[in-house]
């Protein structure tokens, strides 16, 4: 099987094209088509010699993602089923905004961590993704939105925000994770402070992440401001307590100087109440942080429902009373499931054919 190329950063390939006896800057060049310029084969590099392109087909392959469908939200989101080469599929989602373009990308084939309300977790996990599976996302969500756009200035529009919110658990694939945000930030030229990684509350990784000084911007997914209610929610994540998840979220911010955000699911009648706004309230006291509430999206299986429009008032109302800032994450394509937690895994076993 050839080699990806896709996943290597500009240095790489400057150090690939020297080992085939090239000099460095065609490297460059390659890291250009590969990620300003959406090549998918060599074929398209036109500014290579001939016998350059010829010498890398025989090796490597560009690596990109097979797109295998596309739907489209009425409110513009677009998702997409794309397949890797071992068959695995994952989903990713385009989010036009009127002054970003954002994306949601997997992290892992499936989730381990298995948390009760989210399609995701229920649906098993297969595997790690890599950096260029990851970056791959990306790039294909921006092609399509291009290609499906009618008007010019759509057609130019790129990429400029990423979240790490799709399928999987980032930091449970932290070198292929951080890799990505480098190859991201690097390479297709979206900012740190606009790259987002949601993690479910793994405090080894936050903290790595600290030590780190990753200026990405951390999210990190609480729920419950109990262990005991935490721990009916995500019940394969017990080992760290609502209190060590917080402690590290005050080391992210001592290290990077950065503000963390709170994700919270409301899932109406078992964390929405005013106890729990007050616990929380308590639990975030003098962190940096601001907590971003997401209202419970339906996923087929589990009997839970959506908070009422007054408990999301009389919740907020007790954060902001207390000086949290507090923000409700606009629900975004779930005419076709692409909303948060609503992205399902699916396996399927035919190798993807046009991957290069
Ligand atoms: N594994 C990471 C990132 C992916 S999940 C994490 O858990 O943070 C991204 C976000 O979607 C998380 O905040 C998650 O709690 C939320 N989510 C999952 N299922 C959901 C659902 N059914 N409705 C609303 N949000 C959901
Ligand atoms: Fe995994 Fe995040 Fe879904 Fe939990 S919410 S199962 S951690 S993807």
């Amino acid at each position: 099987m050839v080699t990806a190329l896709l996943g290597l950063n500009t240095e790489e390939l400057r150090a690939l094209v020297q080992e085939e006896g090239e000099p460095a800057y065609r490297g460059n060049q390659i890291a250009e088509w590969i990620y300003r310029r959406g090549a998918r084969t060599f074929e398209e590099m036109t500014n290579l010699p001939d016998a350059l392109r010829v010498q890398l087909e025989k090796k490597y392959g560009v690596g990109r993602p097979r797109v295998v469908t596309v739907q489209h939200s009425r409110d513009g989101t677009a998702k997409l089923l794309l397949e890797m080469r071992d068959g695995a599929r994952v989903e990713a989602v385009g989010l036009p905004y009127e002054d970003r373009f954002s994306c949601c990308l997997s992290t892992q084939v499936g989730c381990p961590v298995g948390c009760v309300f989210c399609a995701t977790g229920l649906s098993g996990y297969t595997r790690n993704l890599t950096a260029a599976e990851i970056v791959g996302q990306a790039l294909a969500v921006q092609e399509e939105a291009q290609e499906s756009s009618s008007g010019v200035d759509e057609r130019s529009r790129r990429v400029d925000h990423v979240t790490f919110m799709g399928m999987g658990e980032p930091l449970l694939n932290y070198a292929a994770s951080v890799k990505a945000i480098q190859l991201l930030n690097r390479e297709l030229g979206i900012a740190m402070r606009h790259l987002t990684l949601s993690t479910v509350g793994f405090v080894p990784g936050i903290r790595r992440l600290a030590e780190e000084q990753r200026q990405i911007t951390l999210a990190v997914s609480l729920h419950a401001p109990t262990d005991k209610l935490r721990r009916q929610l995500i019940p394969k994540m017990v080992k760290w307590s609502v209190a060590e998840i917080i402690d590290a979220c005050h080391e992210y911010v001592r290290q990077t100087g950065r503000r963390v955000t709170c994700e919270y699911c409301l899932l109406g009648g078992v964390n929405d109440g005013i106890a729990e706004a007050r616990e929380l309230t308590n639990l975030l006291h003098g962190l940096n942080c601001h907590v971003n509430l997401i209202p419970y999206n339906s996923i087929r299986g589990p009997g839970f429902r959506g908070p009422s429009p007054k408990g999301i008032r009389a919740f907020r109302e007790v954060l902001s009373s207390a000086g949290i800032q507090v923000t409700q994450r606009v629900q975004r394509g779930p005419d076709i499931d692409a909303a948060c937690g609503q992205l399902q895994h699916r396996i399927n076993t035919v190798p993807a054919i046009d991957e290069a």
